[in-house]
């Protein structure tokens, strides 16, 4: 897709810090990192959401994430690494071309999780219920 910035590092029309690449798959620093060393990983190929990916190659992609998360941790010595993926704007994607991210996580960096609430008395298995009939 002509306009997506993430097709336009793929096919080189802007610049990127590469860390690791196959003939699918592409893996690059986050020009604006939650912590040094924070990479993403997405196909070459635009896909807007990871569900929008076709299985295989997004068996690929986690290969990849799971190699470059290894690198990461040795290269910058954090203690952990997030591997996080936000589908669609309200999930906070804000690069509609489908993207792991790789960050590294250090002691006392401040980074947050999500705040997590309760389910009413019964509430809990009626999700599970309806998310099961979608399967
Ligand atoms: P999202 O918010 O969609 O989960 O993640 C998009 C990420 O892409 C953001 O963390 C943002 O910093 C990164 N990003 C946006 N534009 C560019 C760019 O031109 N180059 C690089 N390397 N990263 C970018
Ligand atoms: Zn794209």
């Amino acid at each position: 897709m002509q306009s997506c910035i993430f097709c336009k590092i793929v096919g080189g029309e802007i610049p990127s810090a590469k860390v690791y690449e196959t003939d699918k798959v592409l893996a690059f620093l986050d020009i604006s990192p939650v912590s040094k060393g924070h990479a993403l990983v997405i196909p070459r190929q635009h896909f807007a959401t990871a569900m929008d990916v076709p299985d295989e190659l997004l068996q690929e992609i986690i290969v990849v994430v799971k190699k470059v998360a290894k690198a990461v941790m040795e290269a910058t010595g954090a203690g952990g690494v997030n591997l996080a993926l936000s589908n669609h704007e309200i999930a906070g994607q804000t690069v509609p071309h489908a993207h792991f991210h790789v960050i590294p996580r250090h002691a006392g960096d401040g980074l947050r999780h999500w705040p997590q609430g309760k389910y009413a008395e019964g509430e809990m298995k009626g999700y599970a219920e309806k998310i099961k009939a979608q399967l």
